[in-house]
């Protein structure tokens, strides 16, 4: 798993393709031992950092998340060890400290550990857990923030997470806790009232219950709301509805899916432009 190359050399992927000079871009080099934690985006290769595909180069283990797009992994240095380290629905999932534990003794033993999330690690990603591990078994780390779904995966859906006419908050949420609920400690009259623009995360199961009490606290019924699957991935898709109409009614979404209630819903009419790229290539000639 040790594969050891110092100095920086060029990232290549694929065949030939240099994209990135390391020493160009003052990158920091990957020193055996350590962790990186690093966000892979939403899905589309190309929201990777610069430093996300630096790591990817020279990682000897990249312990990935179920949410990682399987292109990306593609992208890690041939010979380096893929470690699953994901939850996975209806099969056994490594506990938490179980994960953090191994990330330590993959480091202790001198490899270079790539810890890639989905995402952003540090939005309800555990990120900050997996650090707090790190710090205190004294494993230098870094984190390497990525393109979080609640932002990014909104721009390919044409909605703009803020929009000055529109709304001067935006506000995150989990649509459920550890134990699967709607999240019992969350004030939602106060996020009714004072929330103009609504991300959900992981919210999918329990969005009629979660619009009824938006509803419940206040909201209009009219007010729009969109549901984006697989956001920046090619089988992306983009539910458009209200408040009103998800309220107690079960949906079938594609997962992940990110949700965002507000009025920032409305520019997509004019902002798809993943929907118009799709219909060019539909009238333009092959
Ligand atoms: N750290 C991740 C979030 C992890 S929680 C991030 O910053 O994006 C998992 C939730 O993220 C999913 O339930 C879904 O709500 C959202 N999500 C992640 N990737 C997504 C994608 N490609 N499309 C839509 N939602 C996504």
């Amino acid at each position: 798993m040790q594969g050891r190359r110092r100095g920086p050399r060029p990232v290549s992927f694929g065949s030939s393709l240099r994209v990135i000079d390391s020493a160009l871009l003052g990158l920091p080099e990957f020193e055996p031992g350590s962790v990186w934690l690093v966000g892979a985006g939403p899905g589309d290769p190309g929201l990777l950092s610069a430093l996300a595909l630096h790591a990817l180069a020279r990682a000897d283990v990249v312990a990935y998340d179920a949410l990682v797009d399987p292109r990306i992994l593609r992208l890690a240095r041939p010979g380096a060890a893929l470690d699953y380290a994901g939850k996975r629905g209806g099969r056994p999932s490594p506990s938490q400290p179980d994960i953090s534990a191994r990330l330590i003794r993959m480091a202790q033993a001198g490899n270079r550990v790539l810890r890639l999330k989905g995402g952003d690690p540090c939005v309800f990603g555990r990120g900050g857990e997996e650090a707090l591990a790190l710090a205190g078994a004294g494993i230098p780390f870094r984190i390497v923030p990525g393109i979080t779904a609640g932002i990014g995966g909104l721009a390919y859906a044409g909605i703009p997470v803020t929009h000055r006419d529109t709304n001067s908050a935006v506000t995150f949420l989990t649509g459920h806790d550890s134990d699967g609920e709607v999240p019992g400690g969350l004030d939602w009259d106060a996020i009714a009232r004072g929330a103009p623009v609504i991300v959900l995360y992981m919210a999918s199961r329990h969005l009629p219950k979660i619009a009824e009490r938006l509803l419940a606290a206040g909201r209009r019924p009219d007010e729009p709301m969109a549901i984006v699957s697989k956001a920046t991935t090619p089988g992306q898709s983009v539910l458009v509805s209200t408040l009103g109409e998800i309220a107690g009614v079960a949906v079938n979404v594609g997962v992940p899916a990110i949700v965002v209630i507000g009025q920032v819903v409305r520019l997509r009419a004019a902002l798809d432009w993943v929907g118009a790229l799709d219909r060019q290539k539909l009238v333009s000639p092959s």
